[in-house]
C-alpha cells in the first residue's frame, strides 16, 4: 500500500479518485469538463491533469472525449478511493462533521501506519459513512 501511495503527487490522487466516481456513476470515459467542475479548475487545467495520468500508464486519453483508465489505472483509482473512504470512517468514529473534507487533507499525508491501522479497524467495512461503497483493492 505505502508503494501505491507514494506514487502519486497529492493531485494525481484526487483526479484518479474523481475518475473512479464517474466510473461508479457508470461512465467509461471522463472528460475535461466534469472534471473542471468536479475539483474546480479550468478546463485546461482539468484536461493537462488526465492527459498526465495517460502519460503516467493510467489510461488512454482520447481526444475530445477523455480518459479512459486501463486496469492498473481502475486499480490505482480504487485504491485512492478506498483509503479516502477509510478515512472518512475514522473521523465519523471520532465524531467529526466535516468528515470528508477532514479525510481530504488526511489522506494527502498519510503514511503506511496509518493506512495499515484503518485496514486493521475498517477494513471490512462495506460502506464509508456517507453511504458509499468502499471500493476491495486486490493486493
Ligand atoms: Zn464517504
Amino acid at each position: 500500500m505505502f508503494a501505491v501511495r507514494t506514487k502519486f503527487v497529492t493531485k494525481t490522487e484526487v483526479v484518479l479518485r474523481t475518475v473512479y466516481t464517474a466510473l461508479e456513476k457508470g461512465l467509461a470515459v471522463i472528460g475535461p469538463t466534469q472534471v473542471a467542475e468536479e475539483l474546480g479548475v479550468s478546463k485546461s487545467t482539468a484536461q493537462k491533469m488526465l492527459n498526465e495520468l495517460s502519460k503516467a500508464g493510467y489510461g488512454v486519453y482520447v481526444p475530445k472525449k477523455g480518459l479512459v483508465l486501463n486496469e492498473r489505472g481502475k486499480m490505482e483509482a480504487r485504491a485512492a478511493v478506498r483509503m479516502h473512504r477509510l478515512i472518512e470512517c475514522l473521523l465519523a468514529d471520532l465524531g467529526v462533521e466535516d468528515f470528508c473534507k477532514e479525510a481530504e487533507k488526511i489522506g494527502m499525508v498519510a503514511g503506511s501506519s496509518l493506512v495499515d491501522a484503518l485496514e486493521a479497524r475498517y477494513g471490512d467495512r462495506e460502506f464509508c459513512p456517507c453511504g458509499k461503497r468502499i471500493p476491495e483493492v486486490k493486493k
